[in-house]
């Protein structure tokens, strides 16, 4: 008898927000992608709306990289920015995402992740993410020791550089938050610790667990 191997084609990913651009996720213009799903529970976490893995929008992979690609062709991006939510928990589909945009484009890639570096060493296709991404910041939130720059947001993350791309100076200068309105007249604010200005505009807003 013929045994048939199952194959499971990976060609979706569950997400929270994009900003196609965004000025305070990366140095320069960032495509920035907020994946859905965190089970790491940060006390204070200032994004809770991304933990529940049911929640956010399947998006498919094809359709990110094509958006990715056209602002890149236009010059509008010089990187993209993965975050979440976390991104390691979604590894499969981020090693296709990243892979494409490596191929497709010469953007940079950065990625943010709850998991320390000895966590990262344990996920089994961790190389085959890394030779695709140009720096990951890596560690848990920790509370008592928030900061709001370089994209940390606590003082305890790492930073894992795997090429030259960026330079720890560059991160130092990004700006620590934006504001803006879409074309559905929605309020996004962004950046490491949006909390104090969500709760100006929108009290009820859960900015700490
Ligand atoms: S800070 Fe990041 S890793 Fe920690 S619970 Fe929040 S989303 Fe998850």
């Amino acid at each position: 008898m013929t045994k048939i191997k199952k194959i499971q084609i990976i060609n979706e990913i569950r997400i929270s927000a994009i900003i196609p651009i965004s000025e305070v996720n990366g140095p320069g213009p960032h495509y920035t992608i907020w994946v859905q799903g965190c089970s790491l529970n940060c006390k204070g976490c200032f994004n809770p709306l991304t933990h529940d893995r049911e929640l956010g929008k399947v998006e498919k992979i094809s359709d990110i990289v094509q958006d990715i690609k056209k602002l890149w062709l236009e010059k509008k991006l010089t990187g993209i920015t993965i975050t979440g939510g976390e991104p390691f928990q979604q590894i499969d589909q981020i090693i296709i995402l990243t892979k494409q945009i490596k191929a497709q484009t010469d953007l940079g890639i950065i990625i943010l992740t709850g998991y320390s570096p000895r966590e990262l060493e344990q996920f089994l296709n961790i190389q085959s993410l890394t030779k695709n991404v140009d720096l990951i910041i890596a560690g848990r939130f920790r509370k008592e020791m928030k900061i709001q720059s370089g994209l940390k947001g606590s003082s305890n993350k790492k930073y894992i550089f795997t090429t030259d791309f960026y330079k720890k100076f560059d991160l130092e200068n990004i700006p620590q938050m934006e504001v803006f309105a879409n074309e559905l007249g929605e309020i996004i604010v962004t950046g490491i610790e949006p909390g104090p200005v969500l709760e100006s505009i929108a009290p009820e807003f859960p900015s700490e667990q």
